[in-house]
């Protein structure tokens, strides 16, 4: 396994990670504690070439996995919450058009994204679903100009803010997996609504809320790839979104053990810093032991993909270790903190509840270990 890059990518990757300590990192606990994403970002976002980094042609860059996700790393270790709102607008919203959209799509759906004129939410999860995604109630009938859309979406990241979603809906209620299709939806279009960003435990400048489809009427153009094939695409973009949750772990977990170590060698107890004492400096290299551990996983995934390999369990591998490593390190930098690890003058506390969404989002540990193990299993 190689994963090197050039010497010319590495030095583009070092100086996104500066922009994003230089001008993500100082809004992060101001955002978090105003619960609301800064709109200077997405600007900012753009001028350095984020959006270019994700895909190829004429919608980017074409960087290599490994480049877009030390990239991803950064930007998750400055703020999680940028990462998670910057991500879904373009990775999980925009994938579906770049993979599976017509050139007339990708032109009126994925060009507005990479150029952040519109934002993107990717709408999936219902309030009486999630994990079980085959069993979505949200429903787009044949009309005779189209489809008519009728339903609800819950926890979407973004959809308080976005001017487009990517919309999962049954389309053939007799047809189980095969029945649902995937849709583009003007989130300006007569018939929807949206929910105030739902009060959060974390992640809270990255606004979550609901969407609601009351006869919202569609066109054959708005089918993003073929009728029938909206769970399996669902899927292959979640597979993508895993990849991208490793390096939001491990993001998180690189700014908790440094605000954790620097801590650590301020602090004074008995007569010196606390980073002498056994308890506190194996805690530490606890901590690098399981960053290091995680980037190797997220590195493997990332070095398959551009390999053009599947990364199939691989990629649940990653997600479930480096996302549940996250809180156990942030937990560790809070537990290191004392006191001061429980109040918002440290950020330990944020990467703790930041860190919290990464089990759960996007594939929930539980079902990453049920991947893993059919995988194991199969005959
Ligand atoms: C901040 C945030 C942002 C989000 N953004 C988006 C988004 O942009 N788009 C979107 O579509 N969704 C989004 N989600 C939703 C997220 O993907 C779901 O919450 C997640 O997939 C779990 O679904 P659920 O909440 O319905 O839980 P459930 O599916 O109800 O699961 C509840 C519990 O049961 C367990 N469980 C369920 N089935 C199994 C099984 N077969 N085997 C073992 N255990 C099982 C789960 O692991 C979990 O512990 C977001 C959620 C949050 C919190």
């Amino acid at each position: 396994m190689d994963f090197s890059i050039t010497k010319d990518d590495e030095a583009a990757a070092a100086a996104f990670d500066r922009f994003c300590q230089d001008k993500i990192a100082p809004r992060a606990a101001k955002a978090d504690a105003a619960s609301t994403f800064p709109k200077e970002t997405w600007g900012d976002l753009k001028e350095i070439g984020f959006f270019q980094s994700f895909y190829e042609g004429d919608y980017g860059l074409g960087l290599p996995w490994v480049q877009r996700c030390m990239m991803e790393e950064s930007l998750a270790k400055a703020c999680a919450s940028t990462f998670l709102t910057a991500c879904a607008h373009i990775g999980l919203c925009g994938a579906p058009v770049f993979y599976f959209g017509t050139p007339e799509q990708k032109q009126r759906w994925l060009r507005p994204l990479v150029d952040v004129e519109q934002i993107g939410c990717f709408g999936l999860t219902e309030p009486g679903c999630g994990t079980d995604a085959a069993a979505i109630k949200t429903r787009a009938k044949k009309s005779e100009k189209g489809w008519v859309l009728s339903g609800e979406k819950a926890l979407i990241t973004n959809a308080p803010i976005a001017d487009f979603a990517v919309v999962f809906a049954v389309t053939d209620p007799e047809a189980g997996y095969g029945g649902v299709t995937m849709f583009g939806v003007d989130l300006k279009k007569p018939g929807v609504t949206r929910s105030a960003p739902y009060p959060k435990m974390g992640l809270r400048a990255s606004p979550t809320g609901g969407l609601t489809f009351e006869e919202v009427a569609l066109s054959d153009d708005d089918v993003i790839g073929e009728v029938g094939q909206g769970f399996i695409h669902a899927m292959q973009t979640l597979e993508l979104g895993r990849i991208g949750m490793c390096h939001f772990g491990l993001g998180i977990a690189e700014a908790a053990y440094d605000c954790a170590r620097k801590y650590a060698g301020e602090r004074t107890a008995f007569g010196r810093p606390i980073a002498r004492l056994q308890a506190v400096h194996f805690k530490i290299a606890d901590m690098k032991i399981e960053i290091d551990a995680a980037r190797m996983m997220a590195r493997r995934v990332a070095w398959m993909k551009s390999k053009g390999e599947m990364v199939g369990p691989m990629a649940s591998i990653a997600k479930a270790y480096a996302t549940e490593m996250a809180v156990r390190v942030a937990d560790a930098a809070v537990q290191i903190h004392g006191g001061w690890g429980y109040t918002t003058d440290f950020p330990a506390e944020r990467y703790l509840r930041d860190a919290r969404l990464g089990p759960i989002g996007e594939g929930t540990s539980e079902i990453q270990r049920e991947l893993i193990a059919r995988d194991l299993f199969a005959e």
